[in-house]
């Protein structure tokens, strides 16, 4: 309130005192100055959204560290011949933002399995584990079946709200999973990976959860993304790739039987023309499947044999039909496969997924109001890549620095601590006559490790619309759902049933 009265009654008299000071510098007239002035008259005209979040959207950058979208903003606008280093991404452009801690109840640095659940449920829970309690380690079953926590999604399905999530990777994978699963093992995807103990106990696999989950409603409304191959027996063979077979060892085919559970209205697609074939309208619940294991990376999609769409794509089409609901919508987005690409220490692919996050970012800013919709861009967790040396203003983000190393070689401005990119380096190798920007380029890494590593820094939450001003300063990742609960007044709606 008080921030609110200086912005609107002392504006005046602040901006005038303001322009007679910056006047007086000799730097007054100088461009950045300048802009920075014209920044600094936006932030005091921001007031607090006070409003009531009909729908949340919550936007997951897997691995998305902040050297990430650092190096992404860059590469970006590079992209487009703009200048890199003063560009914006969309989401860069928010009014909020704050760091998140990510340690986990049983880890320092965290798998994408407890995070999400930290995001959508409000608590640090432990590694390896999805929508349970902390009492649950990893593997214990029995522990699982007494101990389930509860997510916003199924929250927003109790009190008559549509629900969804969008993945890039399988929707089986930790992030999409935290939505709608319990269990004690994120490897648990389809019933053929479910340990002895855990089939003798019951426990169910992550993909038969998500057909089945009902949680406090009618099940989701929209999930789009990969894992084909975890929702169809091993004796069926795969859509797309043919030769290749399904996962699962009980003889089902859950997407027909998804199908036959919500009846008229219900879609199941697995290519980009079933998609774009859909009338919006008649659809009330859409199941797509675009891969047998995580969709592709978004710098080799154009390659992939059925065609899928883009995250963008999905985001749209998936707030088109969420939207329909007077009552409003929960979506998660996941652009799983930067952490896919960090992984391969392959900065370039990872760049290109963040891109393609910040579009589907710019698709949701299209399609909804910032007055009554709060909207989250995210990490889970952080990686190991750096941007480092004293390149020039300009020199491409995936290129090597000015100067050389002490070995005499050049070096690239981003490098990983750890990596596949180490293996053949006992000697640093002479990247003199390499391509540093190429798609395939692996970055160099200090220690060897065939797939890079998480890594323990903050992440960043960027946050626009209402209650976003929430997050500021350092908080602790499971206050990304306690916010999302103040927002939408989860707890004060009316039950739907
Ligand atoms: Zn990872």
């Amino acid at each position: 309130m008080k921030r609110l009265l200086m912005a609107s009654a002392l504006a005046g008299a602040m901006f005038a005192n303001t322009a007679i000071a910056a006047e007086d510098l000799p730097q007054a007239n100088d461009a950045y100055f300048l802009s920075a002035q014209q920044t600094l008259q936006q932030k005091l005209m921001e007031q607090d959204n006070t409003n009531q979040a009909k729908n949340i959207i919550l936007f997951v950058g897997d691995g998305m560290s902040i050297p990430t979208v650092t190096a992404a903003r860059i590469f970006e606008g590079q992209k487009r011949g703009v200048d890199g280093e003063s560009n914006s991404l969309i989401f860069g452009q928010f009014p909020n933002v704050a760091l998140s801690k990510t340690y986990t109840n049983d880890a320092q640095i965290a798998d994408s399995a407890p995070t999400a659940s930290a995001m959508v449920a409000g608590v640090k829970i432990n590694n390896g584990t999805i929508g349970v309690s902390k009492e649950v380690s990893r593997g214990d079953c029995e522990a699982q079946k007494a101990n389930p926590i509860k997510s916003i999604a199924a929250q927003a399905e109790e009190r008559g709200m549509s629900t969804g999530w969008v993945s890039t990777a399988r929707l089986t994978h930790a992030t999409p999973a935290a939505n709608y699963v319990h269990t004690a093992d994120r490897n648990w995807e389809s019933d053929s990976d479910l340990s002895d103990a855990a089939k003798a106990a019951g426990c169910p696999d992550i993909a038969a959860q998500m057909i089945a989950w009902n949680e406090g409603g009618d099940g989701f409304e929209v999930a789009m993304g990969g894992g084909r191959r975890m929702f169809i027996d091993k004796t069926m063979e795969d859509p797309e790739d043919s030769g290749k077979m399904g996962q699962r060892s009980d003889g089902r085919d859950l997407t027909k039987e998804w199908l036959k559970a919500n009846g008229e209205g219900a879609a199941y697609v697995w290519n980009q023309e079933q998609l774009d074939k859909l009338d919006l309208t008649k659809t009330k619940k859409v199941l797509g499947l675009f891969d047998r294991s995580h969709m592709e990376y978004e710098a080799d999609r154009a390659k992939d044999a059925a065609g899928e769409p883009s995250i963008a794509e999905m985001t749209g089409k998936a707030i088109d039909i969420l939207s329909k609901n007077e009552n409003g919508f929960f979506l998660m987005v996941e652009a799983g496969r930067i952490d896919h690409a960090h992984h391969a220490g392959n900065a370039a692919r990872a760049l290109e997924d963040t891109v393609a996050l910040n579009d589907a970012v710019k698709e949701a800013m299209s399609k909804v109001n910032l007055n009554d919709t709060l909207i989250i861009v995210t990490a889970d967790h952080s990686h190991t890549m750096s941007i480092s040396g004293y390149a020039e203003r300009g020199n491409p983000i995936l290129g090597t620095s000015q100067g050389k190393a002490d070995d005499d070689k050049p070096y690239t401005t981003l490098g990983y601590m750890n990596g596949p990119g180490a293996l053949k380096d006992e000697v640093r190798s002479d990247l003199s006559n390499v391509d540093t920007t190429d798609i395939d380029f692996l970055q160099q890494a200090l220690v060897p490790m065939s797939s890079e590593t998480h890594a323990g820094d903050d992440v960043a939450i960027f946050a626009a619309g209402p209650w976003s001003h929430l997050f500021h300063g350092v908080v602790e990742q499971n206050f990304i759902y306690h916010v999302m609960a103040h927002a939408s007044k989860i707890q004060d709606r009316m039950a739907a049933k």
